[in-house]
């Protein structure tokens, strides 16, 4: 039977011709066949991907050159668009909807050999943090079936978690790459915003979405961001500049310095085994020579009222596209009334979250509101970003708990929306403040699920990020 390691691994083992692509693919579609009631794929592109395996099979025995993904499978989630592919990001109101063109991550993956195993179910727009707010069903937690898998990306951590590709690509516009990494027990990376182009990403919240990607091995979570990454014509917010090549050998000694906030890992949200578990680190980590100090972050309390006024608001004016016309049309019916076919269109179209955010996004946009809440959100998340600016003068990384507990039981928390967006509080921050930012599965909790440490840089630093969780991994995982 087939075992994946790691992508280098992997690679070593076809070129020596002690595995090829097809086999592989075969492995991976009956792990995915047997495990159908996780629920994790939307689509599974089997024949293609079988057709693929066999194109790289021969490509790489006549020796040609061989690109750096070749022949890695990867699942994608249902919000990035691959040409001629259904794309519905877990909602009724693009049932049937096939993307016209390729996102430009899909593209970069395509180009350096990847095969592109199927498409990963979601929270409908990638609005949830439990993945129950599909119009596909929810997805379960491979590692306890009871347990919500996290969200919005639950498929795609699901799918790395339970062996159904090699690696997964999510979006996390507010923790949706790395809550789902917490609760699974694996990596889930959110690089700064602008590095990985949005072109073909469903949008949810412009100013905050960005392509993620869940793994078990930071060297291929370094090797896909480096392959998607970088500048393009499509997306303007999109950064030049250059990703520097992760090298998991070099610099293994330097040891970054690292900056907690004190009054999160006191906040009264906090499991508080999650909470010991983390100081101890922040104890052993001191022994060994890490300088971890405390800081006190003022703005903690802050972070999801701002989050969640700025990203209604973008969500509800990208979402106003949607009216069964131009993108999947649910109604046909012959309503000829515009103003009730719309209606009619996006009231059966969308599902309940996604019609709460964007009444909340159009009140706090509203005339008479404007400025009480938008306005206000802007500054609260300008002020935020200057005082991120400052802490990373003093120090390389900030560390955080991912979320305040480990994976909920499904029906509870999501049935309280308040509830469900203050267990926001952790991831929220990295994406107001545009940092990279990554959860890794160091800790287990009693309850027997695991959870993790979450390690955030300064932007366009996302190497230090990865060689420190690298570090963290190998020496202090349990
Ligand atoms: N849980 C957050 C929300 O519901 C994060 C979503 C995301 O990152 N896409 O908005």
């Amino acid at each position: 039977m087939f075992q994946f390691k790691n992508i280098e691994h992997y690679n070593t083992q076809l070129t020596s011709n002690e595995v090829d692509c097809v086999t592989v693919v075969k492995h991976y579609l009956k792990q995915i066949n047997d495990t159908k009631q996780l629920n994790a794929f939307i689509e599974v592109f089997s024949e293609e991907s079988l057709q693929r395996a066999k194109q790289l099979d021969i490509k790489r025995k006549k020796g040609e050159a061989i690109g750096c993904l070749h022949g890695v499978i990867v699942a994608i989630k249902d919000v990035i668009c691959y040409e001629d592919h259904k794309v519905t990001a877990a909602s009724n109101i693009l049932k049937e909807f096939k993307s016209l063109y390729s996102s430009t991550a899909v593209k970069k993956l395509l180009d350096a050999d990847a095969i592109i195993i199927g498409s990963c179910n979601c929270d409908e727009f990638a609005m949830g943090s439990t993945t129950e707010n599909s119009s596909y069903g929810k997805v379960l937690n491979a590692l306890d079936e009871t347990k919500v898998p996290g969200g919005s990306s639950g498929g795609s951590s699901v799918a790395v978690q339970a062996g159904l590709c090699m690696v997964s690509l999510g979006s996390d516009t507010g923790g949706s790459v790395r809550q789902p990494a917490d609760f699974c027990g694996i990596i889930g990376f959110k690089p700064g915003y602008g590095r990985i182009s949005r072109h073909g990403l469903i949008a949810y919240a412009s100013s905050f979405d960005q392509i993620g990607v869940f793994g078990n091995a930071i060297e291929d979570v370094a090797r896909v961001f480096e392959t998607i990454s970088g500048g393009d014509e499509y997306d303007s917010t999109v950064s030049f500049s250059k990703v520097e090549k992760y090298d998991g050998l070099k610099n293994q000694n330097k040891k970054p310095s690292i900056a907690y906030f004190k009054n999160a890992l006191e906040h009264h949200s906090l499991d508080p085994e999650i909470r010991d578990q983390i100081y101890s680190l922040i104890h052993k980590l001191k022994s060994d020579g890490y300088t971890v100090e405390p800081l006190n972050f003022k703005l903690l309390d802050y972070v999801v009222p701002t989050y969640y006024v700025i990203t209604t608001a973008e969500a509800s004016s990208n979402l106003a596209r949607y009216d069964g016309i131009r993108f999947g049309t649910i109604n046909k019916s012959s309503e000829p009334d515009l103003v009730n076919f719309y209606t009619n269109n996006r009231s059966t179209g969308f599902g309940k979250e996604v019609k709460r955010r964007i009444m909340l996004g159009t009140f706090v946009l509203s005339a008479g509101y404007y400025d009480a809440y938008f306005t206000k959100a802007q500054q609260v998340r300008q002020i935020l970003t200057e005082e991120t600016k400052a802490i990373f003068k003093n120090f390389d990384v900030i560390i955080l708990p991912t979320v305040p507990s480990t994976a909920f039981e499904f029906d509870d928390i999501s049935k309280d929306p308040v509830a469900m967006y203050l267990a926001d509080i952790y991831t929220v921050f990295a994406n107001l403040a545009g940092i990279p930012a990554i959860s890794i599965p160091l800790f287990k909790h009693s309850n027997g699920l695991p959870f993790g440490l979450q390690i955030m840089s300064n932007r366009y630093n996302e190497l230090t990020l990865l060689q420190l969780s690298d570090q963290l991994i190998k020496n202090y995982k349990q």
